[in-house]
């Protein structure tokens, strides 16, 4: 005996439970399984439990320097288990949400794990459940390096690092990309010696290189100590030894080097989605990914959003200035601190890049407050290809941040 249905997923993370909302809107039945936890890395060791830590922590950031805007605390503090408690409460308060928005779609929740046998065939807990159409989104873990195994002590993954209850004196962070960069500014608000070890020639390396050049300034103005060009050799209890003779002393070490697919081996005919697939591992590519799948909805794989969260938020989109040959392309750059808004808001660290071929923008490079918003209207223009001039009869609202997108196409 088996169970029959239209669409069959393995894996609720974003990639999961976005084919499954879809599928049963469009009126199929969906069986999904989850061993773990619903909402999957995202919800529960990802995306939402690190920003709302960062949140933390870049309030406590701004409240330092709050008596320059003429507000007085009589003495800031924090107490980390409670804003790691706080974390918990928002993620569960989204996870019961998303369970009650599976529960009145009609999706059938599974809670194990489960095989897929063939591309029509998925077994949990000995039952059989046959699928017109079979969806593997089971994610993907954090990668570890050779001789620097998780111990879940001393070297920490990005899972345990957010359930820390207490703060280290120090921490060494390897790889700068965006969820080391986030740790290194989450823990150096708090007041944690932080140092980032990445073995590329620049921090953040897959973004634009003035970008990056940039953030190597904040990283110096935040106190935030980096090696590039190196990487950990070995360590010998709390010493660490780099690959150009340094050494260092380190409470805890977190390793952020990128995240591999959870997988055993491709069926064929099965439709593989989000992390497990090796492409973008990006939680709105999974949910595009989702949207393709099930309702035909294309989109541009080139013109998927990068962002990076903290204050100023660092963002970019389609081509870097690397990617584009000398004399082939127009570039504008304004600086933050020309926007009126960001002189109230006490925030003009940053920079609006961006760059044009034949009249039409092809990528920019944001750092700045609600970076994350303007990348989005900047997307919309490069996949629309609008214009330049087209993009200059919208009118931005004054005073903003967007301001500063359209004060930018004045300057080709
Ligand atoms: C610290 C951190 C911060 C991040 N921040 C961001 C961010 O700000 N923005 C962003 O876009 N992305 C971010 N990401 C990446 C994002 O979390 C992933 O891209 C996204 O979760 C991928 O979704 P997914 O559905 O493919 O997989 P996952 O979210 O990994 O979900 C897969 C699910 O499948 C389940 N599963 C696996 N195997 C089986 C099985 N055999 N049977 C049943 N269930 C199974 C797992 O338990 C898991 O719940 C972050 C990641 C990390 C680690």
């Amino acid at each position: 005996m088996f169970e029959q249905y239209d669409v069959g997923i393995i894996g609720a993370g974003p990639a999961g439970y976005t084919a499954a909302l879809h599928a049963a809107a469009c009126g199929l039945t969906v069986v999904m399984f989850e061993k773990d936890m619903i909402g999957g890395v995202c919800l529960n060791r990802g995306c939402i439990p690190t920003k709302t830590i960062l949140h933390s922590a870049e309030l406590f950031k701004e409240m330092k320097s709050a008596q320059e805007l003429g507000i007085y605390t009589e003495k800031l503090d924090y107490d980390f288990s409670k804003i790691i408690e706080h974390k918990n409460k928002t993620v569960n308060k989204l996870r019961k949400g998303l369970e009650l928005a599976l529960k009145n779609a009609k999706v059938k929740v599974v809670n194990t794990e489960a095989e897929l046998l063939d591309k029509n065939t998925i077994k949990a807990d000995g039952a059989i459940y046959k699928c017109v159409k079979t969806i593997v989104a089971t994610g993907s873990e954090a990668k570890s390096l050779k001789g620097l195994e998780f111990d879940h002590k001393f070297i920490l993954n990005s899972d345990d690092i957010l359930n820390m209850t207490e703060l280290p004196e120090n921490i060494l962070i390897i790889g700068s990309g965006a969820i080391g960069v986030e740790w290194a500014r989450i823990l150096a608000a708090f007041g944690v010696e932080v140092t980032v070890v990445e073995a590329a020639e620049r921090i953040l390396p897959l973004a634009d290189t003035e970008i990056s050049k940039r953030i190597e300034r904040i990283f110096k103005s935040e106190k935030i100590n980096f090696y590039t060009s190196v990487t950990v050799e070995k360590t010998h209890g709390e010493k660490i030894y780099l690959s150009d003779g340094k050494e260092l002393l380190a409470k805890k070490i977190l390793v952020a080097v990128g995240r591999k697919p959870c997988i055993n081996k491709k069926i064929d005919g099965a439709i593989y989605i989000g992390d497990v697939g090796g492409e973008i591992q990006l939680a709105h590519f999974a949910i595009k990914q989702a949207i393709a799948e099930v309702r035909g909805i294309p989109f541009n794989k080139s013109l998927v959003p990068s962002v990076v969260y903290g204050c100023p938020e660092i963002a970019w989109v389609g081509l870097r200035e690397q990617d584009l040959e000398d004399g082939s392309y127009q570039k504008s750059t304004l600086l933050v601190s020309a926007l009126g808004k960001s002189h109230c808001d006490n925030c003009t660290d940053g920079i609006i890049k961006i760059l044009v071929q034949d009249n039409k923008i092809v990528g920019a490079h944001i750092i700045s407050k609600e970076a994350s918003a303007l990348i989005q209207q900047i997307t919309m223009a490069i996949q629309n290809k609008i214009a330049v001039e087209k993009l200059r009869e919208i009118c931005f609202a004054h005073p903003t941040y967007s301001e500063g997108i359209f004060e930018s196409l004045f300057k080709f």
